[in-house]
């Protein structure tokens, strides 16, 4: 439904070094929500802006359907409203002095639609009714909440009927509760209609949440993509295993591996673990092992177990975070119960779970 190829664009000044959006090749299939993930600057918002129409690139080509919008060699460029699209903004942009359903009739009473009053209000009714709020249609704008708004701005963008839903960061103005509210409604409507969906966000967790596929991306680039599990379970760069919270990383050496796995040898001990790409021995690796994979006891049961020495814990209400020093590393354990009473200064053993534990080529997936 939306192909990209080769795009860049790059804005210019002085301090400007690299492409905002460094040669990005892209696919969401139809029906599909695919969220564009990494940290601020990398380039999603531009890409973002680049398919709709609010930023011309610099060089490649969009097509959305079957048309292309945009293309450097054919000189083709289709402007914002001319493409099939809606799109949500961090920021709602949601009229003030409008209620709710005049905000979504507005691009049906303006623009080249012109539909009549009743018509413009049957549609934009539907789509309220379709976010939840068709109760609240007559409240003016102000007078509804940070996540009600933002529903009225995805009413909005849907009331148009676009081929291509693309929503910026839509998520990020609400405070937590409400955000996890809006995150499922956005999934349940986007899965309902079957819209294709593209979805700006720098929050793994809101990405594995609502995503079809995940797309991280870095200093203008793709580093990784996959399903949302596969990201999450099988990161294949360093880059990705951190930004998607695995904080423990250990150096170490491929000594044996085939079938997937590979043994590695670390300061503490030999470890067997999944292996992320092709391994070869001697190979430099490092592995990555969840803070959720690492657990910790008095005793040494396994005979296999590294110890350390408890630093701080940290409390979640649902788990706690201990912080073990390890030779010269300090990992992170995390365990789900109500009372552990390890403390400062205690002695441990530390066991990582060998099925989830990761070996990633030394550097694989960096951008240079
Ligand atoms: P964030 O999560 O902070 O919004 P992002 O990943 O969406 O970040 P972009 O907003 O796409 O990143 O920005 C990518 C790069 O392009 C950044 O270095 C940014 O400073 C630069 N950039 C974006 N818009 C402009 C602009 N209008 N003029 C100049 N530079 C820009």
């Amino acid at each position: 439904m939306i192909e990209i190829r080769g795009l860049i664009k790059r804005f210019e000044g002085k301090a400007v070094t690299r492409n905002a959006v460094d040669g990005i090749d892209l696919t969401v299939p139809e029906g599909q929500l695919v969220t564009l993930l990494g940290p601020s600057g990398c380039g999603k918002t531009t890409t973002l802006r680049l398919i709709a129409g609010l930023e011309r690139p610099d060089a490649g080509e969009i097509r959305i359907g079957d048309k292309v919008v945009y293309s450097s060699d054919d000189h083709v460029y289709v402007g914002v409203h001319q493409r099939p699209i809606g799109v949500v903004f961090q920021s709602y942009a949601v009229w003030p002095h409008m209620t709710a359903v005049q905000n979504v009739m507005f691009p049906l009473r303006s623009g080249q639609k012109k539909l009549p009053v009743p018509e413009a209000r049957r549609k934009a009714m539907e789509a309220l009714d379709l976010v939840g709020l068709a109760d609240l249609a007559d409240r003016p704008a102000p007078a509804l909440s940070g996540g009600q708004q933002q529903r009225v701005s995805l009413a909005r963008a849907l009331t148009r009927e676009p081929e291509v839903l693309l929503l910026d960061e839509p998520l990020s103005n609400l405070d937590k509760g409400l955000r996890d509210r809006v995150r499922d409604e956005i999934r349940a409507v986007q899965q309902r209609l079957g819209i294709t969906t593209v979805f700006v966000t720098h929050d793994q967790d809101e990405a594995l949440a609502v995503s079809d596929e995940v797309i991280l991306m870095e200093f203008g680039r793709i580093v990784e993509r996959g399903p949302a599990q596969q990201v999450y379970a099988r990161p294949r760069s360093e880059f990705t295993a951190r930004f998607m919270g695995i904080s423990n990383s250990l150096p170490g050496s491929v000594t044996t591996c085939g079938d997937g796995l590979a043994d590695i040898a670390l300061a503490h001990g030999e470890l067997r673990c999944v292996a992320a790409g092709e391994l070869a021995e001697g190979d430099r690796v490092n592995v990555f092992v969840r803070p959720e994979s690492l657990s910790l006891s008095r005793k040494d049961s396994t005979g296999r177990g590294w110890k350390g020495t408890v630093e701080f814990s940290i409390y979640h209400g649902d788990c706690w975070d201990y912080h073990v020093r390890v030779g010269d590393t300090l990992l992170r354990s995390r365990i789900y119960k109500e009372k552990v009473g390890l403390s400062h200064g205690d002695p441990v053993f530390v066991s990582p779970d060998e099925e989830t534990a990761i070996a990633i080529p030394a550097g694989a997936g960096a951008v240079g």
